[in-house]
């Protein structure tokens, strides 16, 4: 029995890893279950997979949460602090899916057990990804990717040399807006950006589809995870979200991985890292598919892809700059408060404010947190006017 914890439970990756676990009961012990405000679907989740315990990271909604478990022998808590203590609790194997950099302090004391931690939560990898690298390099941790295209990197990377890799490719759906005339962008609303034209996933993801700032995060998590040269990874428009990456070799060789826009494929191989089980996802009919696509993106449509490359040449805390304004832009375009191309401009407007740079070494958590909140105070300003 491997024993498994789920950061972000009540997410969509959180449920999706938990419909994989759920189908092989006998294989796994669940350690715990972390959500946010939905208690219902955490105390749900709860009853079925029975955890050692279950969080909710709203310290308020903790009475709410231990009531809808009472009777069930199932230990609680909730807050901040019994969140990031829970992810110490000796697990196998651990899944951050939490949405934002709320997910990199429950990581990096998940990673200090050495433990697998199976990454969904790029924003830790972009505000630290050098400090959560090195956690788990200190601590014998294994860090395996869940985003997509990341998984699709590394299994085309398996047996390879990486000094024989030349190039790295992302493909981007170009989310929601990807067609539209550039000048309508500016009346965009809210629930028009969190429409996505393949993937079922969270509200903040899908937004972050739409604008490209989800595939910015996913060029500087491929530089931060890999250790690829930003130089050679590319971003590719691909409409079929299909191709999820293609890796190509020193012999001009290029190894693409392929597959149905199903998050539990790149979630069950982690799961079953080093090896290959059963995962019901799609199989794809080519035939049927016919023809796959591919453009290359448009710096107007896309200025976040620009931003994001600006942050891999600054590195130091330009990073969790940069996470940490785009989650307070995201926050103010959700709450209607700015149109939807404000965002590039408020999260270039924060990177431009302040030497972002951090010196020599390994940004601690705390220097981390402190740019992050510096970002956030910084866009939050810009709002206010
Ligand atoms: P989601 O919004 O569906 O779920 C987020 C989860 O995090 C929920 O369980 C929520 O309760 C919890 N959460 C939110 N804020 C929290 C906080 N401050 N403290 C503790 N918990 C908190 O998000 P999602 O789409 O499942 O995405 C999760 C992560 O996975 C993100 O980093 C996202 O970029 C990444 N990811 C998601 C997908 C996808 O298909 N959904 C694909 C690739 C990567
Ligand atoms: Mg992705």
């Amino acid at each position: 029995m491997r024993r498994v914890s789920i950061f972000g439970a009540t997410g969509s990756i959180g449920q999706s890893t938990l419909d994989l676990i759920g189908r092989r009961p006998e294989a796994f012990r669940v350690v715990v279950l972390s959500g946010g405000g939905n208690i219902a679907m955490l105390a749900e989740q709860a009853r079925r997979f029975r955890p050692e315990l279950t969080v909710t990271a709203d310290e308020a909604r903790g009475p709410e949460l231990a009531e809808a478990l009472a009777g069930e022998g199932l230990e609680t808590a909730a807050g901040r602090s019994a969140l990031i203590e829970s992810a110490s609790r000796p697990a196998d194997w651990i899944m951050s899916g939490i949405v934002g950099v709320a997910g990199l302090e429950p990581g990096l004391v998940a990673l200090r057990q050495g433990t697998t931690l199976a990454l969904a939560n790029k924003e830790s990898l972009v505000a630290a990804g050098p400090l959560l690298m090195e956690t788990a390099r200190r601590h014998g941790a294994t860090v395996l990717p869940v985003d997509s295209e990341h998984s699709a990197v590394f299994q085309a990377l398996v047996g390879e040399d990486i000094s024989a890799v030349e190039r790295v490719i992302i493909t981007a759906s170009g989310g929601a807006f990807r067609d539209w005339p550039l000048e309508r962008l500016a009346h965009a609303t809210p629930a028009e950006a969190a429409t996505h034209p393949n993937w079922d996933m969270g509200q903040r993801i899908t937004i972050d589809s739409a604008s490209m700032f989800n595939k910015a995060l996913e060029l500087i998590e491929t530089k931060e995870f890999f250790g690829i040269d930003p130089a050679l990874i590319e971003v590719l428009v691909h409409p079929e979200s299909l191709v999820h990456a293609m890796v190509g070799f020193s012999d001009g060789g290029l190894m693409a991985h392929v597959g149905p826009p199903d998050m539990r494929h790149a979630i069950g191989y982690a799961l079953n890292w080093p090896d290959r089980a059963a995962i019901p996802v799609e199989r794809l009919d080519f035939a049927a598919i016919g023809a796959l696509s591919f453009r290359a993106p448009d710096d107007r449509r896309w200025p976040a892809l620009r931003l994001a490359r600006e942050v891999m040449q600054a590195g130091g805390l330009a990073g969790a700059a940069f996470n940490g304004a785009k989650e307070r832009a995201l926050d103010h375009f959700i709450a209607g408060r700015i149109p939807f191309p404000r965002m590039a401009e408020l999260v270039e407007e924060v990177l431009g404010a302040r030497d972002w740079s951090a010196g020599d070494g390994v940004a601690a958590l705390e220097t981390v947190r402190e740019a992050d909140a510096d970002a956030r105070r910084r866009a939050d300003a810009a709002v206010a006017g």
